[in-house]
């Protein structure tokens, strides 16, 4: 796999985690209910946390969010970040509740006196902020720019680089940046004019996608596209469904293009009329079997080809770290590209298992916990 050269950014600290800089993509993700039920926001962010997400944003909608974000704080150890729009003194009452990291939106907070003295706050507390343009909501900031005419993506672009300016005015600049729009191509040509006028981390993100099977094909190819560019420090899909499917679609992206450690590729082929096993549910049932989002710790990423007869096959298992190619019930299991011993279909996914503890074993990866 030809290596993704990544765009240099300057590193940013969320509470514990760090991002831009030499650091992995971080998986962000965003708690679906309202924080005035503590117990119920607490339970999702756990369960999130445990799917994978590394960094959780809740909404503030009001004073009483606000008030509860202490104890939001104090439930978890994951960094928190505080979702703040129209209102100023919400995002002071969030830096002050201990947040790690608040999102302001330049569409509805955007009076230079109020951006100042959030800055200021954040500055005192070392609390990061996200400078996240929204495409619905630079409408306002073109009519008062007279720049009506601009194109959304450059607007986006424009809106976002006079808030950090502002922010950097007044001293600041523990700054992250994310420019989201529902279109692809919108979001796309905004990141990468953004990633060549600063240096700050992006967080990508595609907004209103829509339900799972529509969003994740869009978030794939429009974020997909922007961190094989290079370009992204962290990332949320937004999907009209459960969060934590949001983590999961997050992972798959960041595991099909090379960009995470901890997860094992399949490639395996679509199987077609020459293919005589039952392809499909030996791949479901080694998908099912392999933990896709804990339990390992890789020292790369691993490729593992399951193929379905002599055309391809070989050639990818050979490509793969661990593979098997298929011919008449049997199947030739390849390791490092060598051919080491047939394998039967019913056994299949035993036997890869067991090689995969091998190459654990040979110090290709090490594993916490593993479970197989
Ligand atoms: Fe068909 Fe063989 Fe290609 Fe699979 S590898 S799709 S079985 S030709």
């Amino acid at each position: 796999m030809v290596g993704i050269k990544r765009r240099k950014s300057r590193e940013v600290k969320i509470g514990s985690v760090k991002i831009g800089g030499t650091n992995p993509i971080a998986v962000q993700s965003m708690v679906k209910r309202s924080i005035s039920d503590l117990g119920a926001a607490l339970r999702q962010i756990k369960q999130l946390q445990a799917a994978g997400s590394q960094i959780i944003r809740v909404a503030i909608k009001d004073r009483r969010d606000a008030a509860n974000l202490k104890a939001i704080k104090k439930g978890t150890n994951i960094p928190l970040v505080a979702d703040i729009h129209f209102d100023k003194n919400l995002a002071l009452a969030a830096i002050d509740s201990g947040v790690d990291k608040i999102r302001l939106n330049p569409g509805n907070i955007h009076k230079p006196a109020d951006v100042r003295e959030i800055a200021r706050a954040a500055g005192l507390n070392k609390v990061a902020i996200r400078v996240g343009v929204n495409s619905g909501s630079v409408a306002a900031y073109a009519s008062a720019k007279n720049k009506v005419r601009q194109d959304c993506a450059s607007l986006m672009v424009s809106c976002a680089l006079d808030y950090i300016k502002l922010l950097e005015d007044s001293g600041f600049s523990n700054i992250v940046i994310s420019l989201k729009s529902p279109d692809i191509s919108t979001t796309f040509q905004a990141n990468q004019e953004i990633a060549k006028s600063c240096d700050y981390p992006l967080h990508l993100g595609l907004t209103a996608t829509g339900p799972y099977s529509v969003g994740v094909i869009k978030s794939s190819i429009a974020l997909g596209g922007l961190l094989n560019a290079g370009i992204g420090d962290t990332i949320r899909i937004s999907l009209t469904d459960e969060p934590l499917k949001e983590v999961k679609a997050a992972y798959g992206i960041l595991a099909a293009l090379g960009l995470i450690r901890d997860r094992i590729q399949i490639i395996s082929c679509p199987t077609c009329g020459r293919c005589q096993v039952n392809l499909v549910r030996i791949v479901k049932n080694l998908e099912r079997k392999l933990p896709m989002l804990s339990n390992q710790l890789l020292s790369r990423p691993m490729k593992l080809a399951v193929m379905g007869c002599e055309v391809n096959g070989p050639g990818e298992a050979r490509e793969a770290d661990l593979g098997v190619a298929f011919g008449k019930k049997q199947g030739l299991l390849f390791k490092k590209g060598r051919p080491i011993r047939k394998i039967s279909a019913d056994k299949c996914v035993d036997e890869l298992l067991y090689e995969l503890k091998e190459l654990k074993g040979s110090g290709t990866f090490k594993c916490r916990n593993a479970t197989y």
